[in-house]
């Protein structure tokens, strides 16, 4: 073999290294609560360290590149948004855009009063739960994710998707933060993709939980459950059950809510799902089963 075909070789053989690293993305979604894939300079080996808004972000080998799978707030404004990139030669500022969104207004009717105007005595034990409850969510693993493509957690329709701007009995509440499955009590929820268990809790409004952490800021919320079956600390593989589907907590009744946080932002679970499974994510709020 003469010399410039052992370098074509070797290149080939590069290339398609490079190639196999080329996992598949999250559907793209540059809104509030949705999701930017952003380039990012120099295809060093090394991985950039990327922060938004003071928080570590995902960063992905995509092929010959990196590049950062960024969480957009609900709250955030639409406009040019900008990642602080440190690539081990100083920090740049790369910017991207985010483009409006607005989503769609949800009315629902809570028979228990208390779950929508808590006593003192509730606000006590929900202040004390939030906390717990955003650490668990805000949480950084520096593993990578093993997929960021996700199995839905449970079988069933989705029958309220996230973003909806809820009013609870007539009373504007915080938009739905996550994405709801309907689906009997006591039906398997598995983990969508592995991960290690991080919390689990029973908390006023999202009831039986579970926390599962995908690595790199990427973390799972089960709420509702009507029973958990897995401890902090625990390592569950893709498709592991972890509880079942219930109804505790603020609901209308069973059913899996499913929270994605990416880098400390809700964002929609719909976009790690494969397309197919995606498309049954009703548009609107008004689908005939609305739940929490
Ligand atoms: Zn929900």
């Amino acid at each position: 073999m003469t010399e410039p075909r052992a370098l074509a070789w070797t290149a080939a053989l590069l290339l398609a290294a490079f190639a196999a690293a080329a996992a598949p993305l999250p559907q793209e979604a540059p809104v509030p609560g949705g999701v930017a894939v952003v380039p990012l300079p120099g295809a060093g080996a090394a991985a950039p360290v990327v922060r938004f808004r003071g928080k570590r972000v995902l960063v992905h080998r995509d092929g010959m590149r990196w590049v950062a799978v960024v969480g957009i707030p609900l709250a955030a404004r639409p406009g040019t948004a900008v990642l602080e990139v440190d690539s081990g030669s100083g920090v740049r500022r790369v910017e991207f855009a985010v483009r409006p969104r607005r989503y769609a207004v949800q009315r629902l009717t809570i028979k228990d009063r208390r779950k929508v105007e808590p006593t003192a005595e509730d606000l006590k034990r929900i202040r004390r739960e939030q906390k717990r409850i955003r650490a668990a969510l805000a949480h950084w693993r520096e593993a990578r994710p093993e997929s960021l493509v996700f199995d839905r957690p449970v079988n069933g329709p989705l029958s309220s998707p996230f973003g909806l701007r809820r009013f609870f009995n007539g009373k504007p509440r915080r938009p739905h933060s996550g994405l709801d499955i309907a689906a009997p009590a006591g039906t398997p929820v598995r983990a969508p993709a592995a991960g290690v268990v991080t919390e689990t809790g029973d908390y006023f409004f999202n009831g039986r939980t579970v926390f599962l952490d995908h690595g790199q800021g990427l973390v799972s919320m089960f709420c509702h459950l009507s029973r958990i079956r897995v401890r902090p600390g625990d390592v569950l593989a893709r498709g592991q059950v972890l509880g079942e589907v219930g109804a505790t907590g603020r609901v209308t009744g069973p059913h899996l809510h499913w929270t994605v946080s990416l880098n400390d932002a809700r964002v929609d679970p719909a976009l790690f799902l494969p397309r197919k499974q995606a498309a049954g994510t009703p548009t609107s709020g008004r689908g005939p089963a609305p739940r929490r």
